[in-house]
């Protein structure tokens, strides 16, 4: 055993460590945030690879974001250096995507399918084909505002047929179906698929292709599952399916009380299916090693008042000493008072504390003038994403461009080229027209862009055009072509988005994510890997260690901050007005609930809870989780 997987097993508790080392057999340990669930599982993780060296078998391990899978693997890299390569290490999304490129074909699917991963390129694939569809039936363009309800079907595995049954008025139901059926198509259409698709996908591989769960099983009889408690139906029939009956060892690790999906299925009641199903040992972990006593005692008042819970959880217990001021309350008279207040109370602290400080709030619109306020007193400040990726433009462009030089006859990336080349040029190139014409020349559509484009004095079309035809002409050798580019891109995206940004970072950012994405899968990949990579990777450019995060508390999930703020703490904020409307007690109120559960559990040292009296102009009273977690909601604790 290595003297750093020994050190961590040495630190765990005796209840930890139990689940820790835990040998063949399902274990479920379901336990309160901060109590070590995800120390226990790298431990184990790291545990099993040290215990298996020279064996042939993998190890599956499933986060809720690729940032959490990074964290993982190089937590785990660190306790046994060299031995990850045994270990797939992340999102359900990025195991499915690979398990469809590796055998979709089973299904008629073709390998070099394109991940759909950005809401706005869905809406603009689901109004296009709406826009068709509405020249010879009743539907409206409009429509695109079913997005989100066609999630929801997808991920409680509701095909297009049996979509129109779901909804109690049968008007509604059958249009809303209709527009599944035609947004399902047009994704199949463009030889695409969207993230709740990969699972569906997967589901339908390990069910229908003799030999693939089979196969699965043999290569991968470990998985470990973090946040289980926010798996959707979809992702825990992907389990069932891949389990089968002879499947042993499941270890996940979860807390019902910080399910925040529940708009997209997840539910207590999965635990509980999960303890039918797998038969695990329970390990319950009560100590909580995060949070300051103070802190811990709030959340357990609070999450007392919520009725869906697994029953006979244990209340937490914190394990730290206690500490001075660990909660603090802020009131302010309005939103903008809000944000400048806890911009200037940030920007008196010092400097060396801004890495380690979080502000949460409910939703990122709260978060945004928080951010500029942060920003005008020179302390730097970003929103994290929750899926977190690149997200800067330039990103979006490299990414853009690799994918055109695949997919040559893809319209819509080639769209999405021109349109941010118009906007930098101030020009109205119309990319169905140049489509048009490329073909009618016998051209590629770059070729074409790039030379009409030079011939306009249009130095960035030109100079995209010219690496994507390079790009395309050297599949194999593409990533010297690539850093070359990224200046170029740089460059280029900049300009674009107004955006200022650091080219240095962005390399950086790049290196770092070609780096990941070859320790994943193998050093020689090709150009295909690398876009899928990076579809579903993310990777913020490193950060200057004294930047303050923003959060939304979706976004939070997992993380931990040694100075935590959240905002917005009034009724019909947290919880949400859509909540506070139903009136009184409802599943939605209890979901809020977990909601605050969870952004005040982030806390390693002081919590600081604000709210004003007035957003927008409209007055509101404080959040009924202060009173709840023993607060007054006016005054100081
Ligand atoms: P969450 O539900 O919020 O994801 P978690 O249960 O996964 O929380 P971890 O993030 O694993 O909790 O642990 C919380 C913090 O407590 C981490 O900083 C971790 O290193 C620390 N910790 C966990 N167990 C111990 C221990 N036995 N001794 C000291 N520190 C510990
Ligand atoms: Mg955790």
């Amino acid at each position: 055993m290595t003297p750093e997987l020994e050190a961590i097993l040495a630190s765990l508790s005796p209840i930890q460590k139990e689940a820790a080392v835990w040998g063949d057999g399902s274990v479920l340990v379901l336990a309160g945030p901060g109590s070590g669930k995800t120390r226990v599982l790298t431990s184990r993780i790291a545990k099993i690879l040290d215990d298996s060296r020279g064996k042939n078998f993998r190890i599956l391990a499933l986060t809720f974001t690729t940032k959490a899978a990074a964290e993982m693997r190089e937590r785990v890299e660190l306790l046994v250096p060299g031995l990850t390569e045994r270990a797939f290490m992340g999102t359900f999304h990025a195991f499915c995507t690979q398990m469809l490129r590796q055998h979709g074909s089973h299904l008629g699917m073709s390998p070099d399918f394109a991940i759909f991963d950005q809401d706005a390129d869905r809406e603009a694939l689901l109004s296009d084909a709406l826009a068709v569809a509405a020249k010879t039936e009743a539907v409206d363009p409009d429509d695109v505002r079913w997005l989100k309800t066609i999630d929801q079907l997808k991920s409680r595995l509701v095909v297009p047929e049996k979509a129109a049954s779901q909804f109690r008025d049968t008007r509604s139901g059958e249009a809303i179906a209709r527009v599944y059926q035609i947004y399902e198509q047009a994704l199949g259409e463009h030889n695409s698929i969207d993230f709740n698709g990969l699972i569906l996908g997967a589901c339908r591989l390990l069910r229908d292709v003799p030999g693939v769960a089979e196969r699965t099983r043999r290569t991968y009889p470990y998985w470990l599952i973090d946040e289980f408690q926010d798996t959707t139906p979809a992702q825990y029939r992907l389990i069932q399916l891949a389990a089968g009956d002879g499947f042993k060892n499941l270890f996940a690790v979860a807390d019902d009380d910080q399910i925040i999906y529940q708009w997209a299925g997840a539910s207590y009641r999965q635990i509980e299916k999960m303890r039918a199903d797998f038969r695990p040992e329970l390990i319950q972990l009560v100590e909580n090693h995060r949070c300051p006593p103070e802190i811990v005692g709030a959340a357990n008042l609070l999450v007392a008042h919520n009725t869906f819970r697994t029953p006979g959880k244990k209340p937490l217990v914190a394990a730290k000493a206690a500490m001075s001021e660990s909660i603090s309350l802020r009131l302010f008279e309005s939103d903008s008072a809000e944000s400048e207040g806890l911009a200037t109370e940030i920007s008196e602290t010092e400097p060396s504390r801004w890495g380690k400080t979080a502000v949460l709030a409910r939703t990122r619109s709260l978060l945004v003038p928080i951010q500029q306020a942060l920003q005008s007193k020179g302390v730097k400040a970003v929103i994290a994403q929750r899926r977190d990726r690149f997200i800067s433009p330039q990103f979006t462009w490299l990414q853009a461009c690799l994918d055109q030089a695949l997919r040559p006859t893809d319209i819509r990336v080639f769209k999405v080229l021109v349109d941010a080349a118009n906007r930098v040029a101030g020009q109205d190139l119309d990319p169905a027209i140049l489509a048009a014409e490329a073909e009618a020349a016998g051209l590629s559509n770059f070729e074409h862009w790039g030379k009409t484009s030079v011939a306009m004095g249009n130095t960035i079309g030109a100079k995209l055009g010219a690496f994507a035809v390079r790009l395309a002409q050297s599949r194999t050798a593409w990533r010297p072509v690539v850093r070359e580019a990224i200046p170029v891109l740089v460059d280029s995206a900049t300009s674009a988005e107004g955006v200022v940004s650091d080219a240095a970072d962005d390399k950086a950012a790049w290196d770092i994510c070609v780096k990941e994405i070859r320790a994943e899968k193998g050093a020689d990949i090709d150009l295909d890997e690398l876009i899928q990579g990076l579809a579903l990777r993310s990777k913020e450019p490193p950060r200057d260690p004294s930047t303050v995060t923003l959060l939304t508390v979706h976004a939070s999930k997992g993380l931990e901050f040694d100075i935590v703020y959240v905002a917005g703490l009034a009724e019909s904020i947290m919880p949400s007005w859509q909540s506070v409307n139903k009136g009184g007690e409802s599943p939605e109120m209890e979901e809020e609930r977990r909601n605050c559960f969870v952004a005040i559990t982030r806390t390693r040292e002081r919590l600081i809870l604000s709210r004003a009296a007035n957003y927008r102009g409209w007055s509101k009273g404080p959040s009924r989780f202060l009173s709840e977690m023993g607060f007054s909601g006016e005054t100081e604790p």
